[in-house]
C-alpha cells in the first residue's frame, strides 16, 4: 500500500471514529438526561475574550498577584480596578457564540438543567440558560467588603472608576468576582456539588478544570455515576483520567454538530 492511500484510509477511519463519538455522546444525553455543564475560559474565546492564561491574555500584562489578589485589592484597589476595567472592556463588547447557544438549546430541549461556569462574563445567561452557577462570581455587580452590600455595576460608569466606586459606608467597592486568595462563595460551591452529584451527564467545556475546587467537580460527577463528556480544543489532564467521551474542537464548532446529531435522534 502506498503512503498517500494509507493516509487517506487513516483519515477516513478517524472521521468514522469521530462520528461514532458524537453519536454516542448524543445517545447518552438523550437517554440519561440531567445534563450539567462545567464551563471555563475556553468557551468564551470565540466570543473574543482571550483566556487570561494564554499568550496575549491579561496575565501577560498584569501580574495576578499584584492586581488580582485579595491582598492586592486591600492595599492598592486602584490596580485591581485597572485590571477590571480592561476585563470589562473585553466582556462588554462580547456576544454569546454557538457554544453558549448550544448549551442554551440543550436546556430548551429539556436535557440540560444547570451550567456551572468559572467565567464572569455573563454570556451563558445572555444566551438563554436559566440556571447558571457563577463559581467565580460575576462582573455585573460590585460588593462592599465592609458591610457586604451589593450594588449593580450599571450605576457606575467606567469613567467613575478612576475615582474608585465607593459604598455608602465609605469603603471602596470590589468587583463581585472571586479574586485570588478569596474562597468560592459558599452557596455556589454547595450548589455546584449537588448538581455534580445528581447529573446524568457532565459536559466539561473549554476548561481543564485544574484549579481547585472546580477541579473536583468532574470527578465528583463521575463517582456518582455520571458520564463525562469533554469538549476542548486539545486533550487535558482530564482526558485520560476522568473523561469518557472526548469531542475535540472549540465549543462553537462541536455544539452545532452535536445538536445536529441529537436533533436527528429525538425527532
Ligand atoms: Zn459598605
Amino acid at each position: 500500500m502506498n503512503l498517500p492511500l494509507a493516509g487517506i484510509l487513516e483519515n477516513l477511519r478517524q472521521k468514522r471514529r469521530r462520528a461514532e463519538w458524537y453519536k454516542r455522546a448524543a445517545r447518552e444525553i438523550r437517554d440519561r438526561g440531567r445534563v450539567v455543564a462545567l464551563t471555563g475560559a475556553g468557551i468564551s474565546v470565540d466570543s473574543g475574550i482571550p483566556d487570561f492564561r494564554d499568550t496575549g491574555g491579561l496575565w501577560e500584562r498584569f501580574d495576578p498577584m499584584e492586581y488580582a489578589h485579595i491582598d492586592a485589592f486591600r492595599q492598592t484597589p486602584e490596580k485591581t480596578w485597572l485590571l477590571f476595567q480592561e476585563m470589562q472592556g473585553l466582556v462588554d463588547g462580547a456576544q454569546p457564540n454557538p457554544g453558549h447557544v448550544g448549551l442554551s438549546r440543550l436546556e430548551a430541549l429539556g436535557f440540560l438543567c444547570t451550567v456551572i461556569t468559572q467565567n464572569v462574563d455573563g454570556l451563558h445567561q445572555r444566551a438563554g440558560n436559566s440556571d447558571v452557577i457563577e463559581y467565580h462570581g460575576n462582573s455585573r455587580s460590585l460588593v462592599c467588603l465592609c458591610c457586604e452590600r451589593r450594588v449593580s455595576r450599571d450605576g457606575f460608569g467606567l469613567e467613575q472608576y478612576k475615582g474608585l466606586p465607593r459604598c455608602t459606608c465609605g469603603a471602596v467597592l470590589k468587583p463581585d468576582v472571586v479574586l485570588f486568595g478569596e474562597p468560592i462563595p459558599r452557596q455556589s460551591q454547595f450548589r455546584a456539588q449537588v448538581a455534580a452529584r445528581q447529573c446524568g451527564v457532565m459536559l466539561v467545556v473549554g476548561t481543564s478544570a485544574m484549579v481547585y475546587p472546580a477541579s473536583e467537580i468532574p470527578q465528583m460527577a463521575k463517582n456518582s455515576g455520571a458520564l463525562v463528556v469533554e469538549v476542548n480544543v486539545r486533550e487535558t489532564v482530564l482526558t485520560s483520567t476522568v473523561t469518557d467521551i472526548f469531542l475535540e474542537g472549540s465549543a462553537s464548532v462541536v455544539f452545532p454538530r452535536l445538536l445536529g446529531v441529537l436533533s436527528g435522534m429525538v425527532q
